[in-house]
């Protein structure tokens, strides 16, 4: 194990951060927040910017994600910003918020049969990639070494494809034109490798992937198979960073076994897995499960009920390690401070191995 250990160092994070993911007695469970878009709402309430200014302006980005580092002290932070990023450089229109992360509002192209037409946006020039390279920059400049690591991160391929030709058109192409489907992924897998790629670059430790479109909640295992890993495979090969962490919400129970197939996946990010199975589909590998503590409960519960659900998350990775303690799914916007607060304190006092619940 202690090969393991020396190994994540590599990627700064910390010996305790290592050890405690691989399950060392008297280390504790690793805990990680996906907070891009409560990152941004608290920002604005703290400072009256505007969520569309936050968004587009990478001095404000970088420290409504780094606040969050110094008020939970949390060492392991992603720069989850809204998954309309790539979609938005292929010409896709958004609606930008004043509080919250945008929405799609309407995509780059209006049928699958105007695939030809699309542009491979420029990673340096097009749309907010630039700001989010800058980003990296900054971290590089003013952060790196103060105490966390930081992880780019980009929308998968299918989620970005959906908000590029509309998610109804891409899950009715999948059926009737799937060469098609396949065309427009091809192109989107290259910008969601040249993005991930100059994010490093510029100064990120790692980056991740949020595949939301990948659950199996939206299309079946099959069109998994067929339509998004070979693209994750794809994307993961090239991407210049040992491992990859790849986030899908929603029901994953039944593309897990494939998921950890993917060469170089390193953290499976899930929302709501039976634990104790998914573990056991892991096996020996080196495949590090992250999540699955409700942003239901962390949002509209009390602080018994947050200490509960993790205390149950922690009871069934046991002895196992090889876990990261985390919202199921980007933090809610207005989650009570006290129950993030409950979570971490709740994983500090009874995630200490060997853990015995
Ligand atoms: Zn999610």
């Amino acid at each position: 194990m202690s090969l393991i250990v020396e190994g994540l160092k590599k990627y700064g994070v910390s010996e305790e951060f290592a050890k405690g993911l691989t399950a060392t007695p008297g280390s504790t469970v690793p805990t990680l927040l996906l907070a891009g878009g409560y990152s941004v709402n608290e920002y604005f309430k703290k400072t009256g910017i505007s969520a569309k200014e936050i968004v587009s302006n990478a001095n404000h980005l970088i420290k409504s994600q780094v606040d969050i580092h110094y008020r939970f002290k949390v060492e392991l932070l992603s720069c989850l910003v809204d998954l309309n990023i790539i979609s938005e450089s292929f010409g896709a229109k958004l609606y930008y918020e004043k509080e919250v992360l945008p929405m799609p509002n309407k995509p780059a192209i209006n049928s699958l049969s105007d695939v030809d037409e699309l542009e491979i946006p420029d990673p340096k020039k097009d749309g907010r990639m630039p700001v989010i390279l800058d980003c990296a920059k900054l971290y590089r400049e003013k952060y790196s070494k103060k105490g966390f690591i930081y992880s780019g991160v980009i929308e998968g391929p299918l989620t970005a494809a959906s908000n590029v030709v509309g998610i109804e058109n891409l899950m009715r192409g999948m059926k009737k034109s799937p060469t098609l489907v396949h065309k427009l992924m091809k192109k989107v897998s290259e910008v969601c490798i040249e993005f991930g790629n100059a994010q490093i670059e510029n100064g990120l430790d790692s980056v991740g992937i949020a595949e939301p479109t990948a659950s199996s909640t939206v299309i079946s295992p099959e069109f998994f198979k067929e339509f998004c890993v070979p693209y994750l495979k794809r994307i993961n090969l090239k991407l210049n960073t040992m491992g990859i962490f790849i986030h899908i919400c929603g029901y994953t129970q039944p593309i897990i076994e494939q998921w950890i197939k993917i060469p170089k996946t390193l953290i499976i990010s899930v929302d709501d897995v039976d634990l104790k199975e998914t573990f056991k589909s892991i096996g020996k590998k080196f495949i590090i499960l992250a999540g699955n503590v409700s942003t239901t409960s962390l949002l509209r519960g009390t602080p018994q009920e947050v200490e509960d659900i993790t205390k149950n998350c922690l009871s069934e990775v046991g002895e196992n390690g090889k876990y990261i303690a985390s919202p199921a799914c980007d933090l809610a916007p207005g989650t009570p401070e006290k129950n993030i607060i409950t979570f971490i304190n709740t994983c500090k006092k009874y995630g200490k191995f060997p853990i015995n619940l």
